[in-house]
C-alpha cells in the first residue's frame, strides 16, 4: 500500500522558531501584550480518537488513509513532565490533558502521578483535569483518581441514541458514556461538566432534553457554540446557535436562570443557576460572545509544539530543544527564555476578529490535534 499522508497544510510553514534569549523582566506570573497571565496548560497526549464527531474530526478526513503520529514522533512522559515543570514555574495553576482521546494513550496514570507532584507559585497541588468522550472512564476512573487526576470533563452532544451516533458519526452509545460519568462521579473525579457542543439542525432539539436530564443531578452542563475551528468540519455561521439562545429556551421551556459569578478570571465558561437553586448550566460563546480579553491558555500539541491560541495556524516546536543532546544542562533555562519570549509576545484575540474572511481560512490547526 502505498504510505498516503493526508496532509491538511504542510508542517514546513507552520512552525515559528522560538527565541531563547534572555527575557528583560523575571515576572511570574508572565503576562502576555494585552496582560493576560499564563494561567492554563492544555496538554495534547494523542492525535487519535475512537469518535468522529461532525464539528471536529470528521471521518471525509480522518478516515482510514489518515496517517497519525507514529509513537515516536509523541511526547514521552517525561519530557511532558520536564515541560510542564517549566509552565507551572512561570504561573500556570491548571493543567488540562487532551487528543484526541487522552484515554487512549496507554498508561495514561503514570503521566497524571508525575504532574500531579506539580505545586503552583502559591504552594498548591496544580489543578489537574482532562477532558473525555467518556467512553473508557468505567475502565479508568479509578485508576486515574489514584493516580491524582481531580476532576473531569466529558463531552455528549445529545441523549438521543439516533442524534448522537449522527454527531459522533460511530457505532457508540450514550449509555456507555453515562455510565462513564457514573463510573467517575463514583471515584469522585468531580465537580465533573459535561460539554455539548450544539449544531443547529442537528441536536439543537436536544437542549431541553439534556437539560432536564443533568438538571436532576449534581453534574454542571455547559454548551458549547459550535466553532470554525480547524479546517475540516466545513463550519457556517447560520448553523450557529447562540448562547443566549440557549438560556432563553431553558428559562421558557424549564425554569429560569441566573448568571453567577466565575470560579476564576478568565473561566471559559460562563455559569448560570436555576433560579430554584437547583442545578448549574454553563454557555461558551466563542463565536458570539468573545472571551479573548481574559484569555490565559497554551495548548502544547502531542508531538511537542507550543499554540498560544485554538485558532492558531502554526506553533512553535519545543521538542527539538527538549531531544537534542548537546547542553542539556542549559534546557530548562532556555525553555523557559522561550516560552516567557512566547508568551510575553502573544497577542491573540482571534474570536475578538473573526470575520467571514478569517473563518473561511482554511489553515488552521485541528482542534482534535491540539485539544479543545
Ligand atoms: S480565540 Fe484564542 S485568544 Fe481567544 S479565547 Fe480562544 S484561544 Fe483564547
Amino acid at each position: 500500500m502505498t504510505d498516503r499522508v493526508i496532509q491538511l497544510v504542510s508542517e514546513s510553514t507552520r512552525n515559528i522558531p522560538l527565541n531563547f534569549a534572555p527575557v528583560a523582566s523575571n515576572a511570574v506570573p508572565v503576562r502576555d501584550t494585552l496582560q493576560r497571565k499564563i494561567h492554563d496548560l492544555r496538554i495534547s497526549v494523542t492525535d487519535r480518537c475512537n469518535f468522529r464527531c461532525v464539528y471536529c474530526m470528521p471521518k471525509s478526513v480522518f478516515n482510514k488513509d489518515y496517517q497519525f503520529l507514529p509513537h515516536s514522533e509523541l511526547l514521552s512522559f517525561e519530557e511532558i513532565e520536564k515541560i510542564a515543570t517549566v509552565f507551572v514555574k512561570l504561573g500556570v495553576e491548571k493543567i488540562r490533558l487532551t487528543g484526541g482521546e487522552p484515554l487512549l494513550r496507554k498508561n495514561l496514570e503514570t503521566l497524571i502521578d508525575k504532574l500531579s507532584k506539580l505545586q503552583t507559585l502559591d504552594g498548591k497541588k496544580v489543578e489537574l483535569t482532562l477532558t473525555t468522550n467518556g467512553t473508557l472512564l468505567r475502565k479508568k476512573a479509578q485508576v486515574l483518581k489514584n493516580a491524582g487526576l481531580d476532576r473531569v470533563t466529558v463531552s455528549l452532544d445529545a441523549l438521543s441514541e439516533g442524534v448522537f451516533r449522527q454527531m459522533n458519526d460511530v457505532d457508540f452509545s450514550v449509555a456507555e458514556v453515562l455510565d462513564g460519568i457514573e463510573a467517575a462521579a463514583e471515584a469522585k473525579l468531580g465537580p465533573i461538566k459535561v460539554n455539548m457542543v450544539v449544531k443547529k439542525g442537528m441536536n439543537d432539539h436536544e437542549i431541553i432534553p439534556m437539560a432536564s436530564y443533568f438538571k436532576k443531578t449534581p453534574h454542571i452542563l455547559r454548551f458549547i457554540e459550535y466553532m470554525d475551528v480547524g479546517a475540516s468540519n466545513g463550519w457556517k455561521m447560520d448553523e450557529v446557535v447562540s448562547s443566549s439562545e440557549v438560556l432563553q429556551r431553558i428559562s421558557a421551556e424549564l425554569e429560569p436562570l441566573e448568571c453567577i459569578d466565575p470560579n476564576y478570571t478568565g473561566e471559559v465558561a460562563e455559569r448560570w443557576r436555576y433560579t430554584s437553586g437547583q442545578g448549574e448550566v454553563g454557555v461558551i460563546s466563542s463565536v458570539t460572545q468573545a472571551f479573548c480579553k481574559d484569555c490565559s491558555r497554551i495548548r502544547l500539541s502531542t508531538e511537542g509544539k507550543l499554540y498560544t491560541c485554538l485558532f492558531a495556524n502554526r506553533g512553535h516546536d519545543i521538542r527539538a530543544l527538549i531531544r537534542r543532546q548537546e547542553h542539556q544542562d542549559q534546557t530548562d533555562l532556555l525553555l523557559e527564555n522561550a516560552v516567557r519570549n512566547l508568551w510575553a509576545g502573544r497577542t491573540d484575540r482571534y474570536s475578538e476578529i473573526r470575520s467571514a474572511n478569517t473563518s473561511q481560512a482554511g489553515d488552521r490547526i485541528e482542534m482534535s490535534y491540539i485539544g479543545g
